[in-house]
């Protein structure tokens, strides 16, 4: 199950922090890094700071956005050292370690981590279903983001174990919709709101973020979001002299 995870990395710019964030995921049994346009190659310095676990850092697949990460992902964790503007579902790392040892035995997962000087942008933040912050010293919260990886990593391995170990029967966790799966529904969702004019496309403020937020928190199955597609499709149905 560990090795359904994926770490994801954005923006990364000193190669020095993949090769350590590749030595804390395998001392932990995770396998899977994903770098999201990074800033640096993997380079000398990182494969000397990986040690022994170079052959992850070697291995991680490269993308050119957040999106191709985590387009087949059922569950997406962004980190952040601190709280943003629109407050987001949280967990702290213990409830992540324990969510990601339950779903990461059913469909590939993601934990996402940002950029060494600004985290990920709210944009990155609202593709994700909850956010984790460590509760660190609120004056000073933002750890390297190496070690950001090694703790949740270590929670995973944790919450694992103790599954391993307490004999778990299979989990009935509900059937989510992939990461794609969802952009489209979001997609569709911007679409029928901006031809009924709910949305002014010339001033979209805030709702599809606030409805991004709404549809996380609910998290809902495939079955669900095929009715909330269903609905979308309906309401394209009537002609403009039923309205
Ligand atoms: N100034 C940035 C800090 C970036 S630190 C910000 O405020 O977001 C680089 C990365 O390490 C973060 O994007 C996050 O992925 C991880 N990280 C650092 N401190 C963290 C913390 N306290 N909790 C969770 N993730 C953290």
């Amino acid at each position: 199950m560990l090795e359904q995870i994926k770490i994801v990395l954005v923006g990364t710019s000193h190669s020095g922090n993949i090769g350590s964030a590749a030595r804390a995921m395998k001392v932990m049994g995770l396998k899977q890094m994903v770098l999201v346009s990074p800033e640096c190659e993997v380079d000398a310095q990182a494969i000397a700071l990986a040690a022994g676990a170079s052959d992850i850092a070697l291995n991680a697949v490269k993308v050119s956005n957040l999106d191709e990460a985590i387009n087949d992902c059922r569950l997406v964790v962004g980190t952040s050292a601190r709280s943003r503007t629109l407050s987001w579902p949280m967990l702290n790392p213990r409830e992540c370690g324990e969510l990601f040892a339950v779903e990461s035995d059913k469909s590939p997962v993601a934990l996402v981590f940002g950029r060494e000087r600004t985290g990920l942008t709210n944009e990155e933040l609202q593709k994700c279903h909850y956010h984790v912050s460590i509760p660190a010293n609120p004056e000073y919260s933002s750890l390297n983001l190496a070690m950001a990886v090694q703790t949740l990593c270590y929670e995973m391995r944790v919450a694992s174990m103790a599954r391993k170990a307490a004999e778990y029967p299979e989990h009935e966790c509900g059937d989510y919709p992939r990461h794609d799966e969802l952009e489209m529904f979001y997609g569709h969702l911007e679409k029928v709101l901006c031809k009924t004019h709910f949305i002014n496309e010339a001033q979209p403020g805030q709702v599809m973020n606030k409805l991004r937020r709404l549809f996380s928190r609910a998290r809902p199955e495939v079955q669900e979001l095929n009715i909330l597609r269903g609905i979308l499709t309906s309401v394209e149905k009537i002609s403009p002299s039923e309205k």
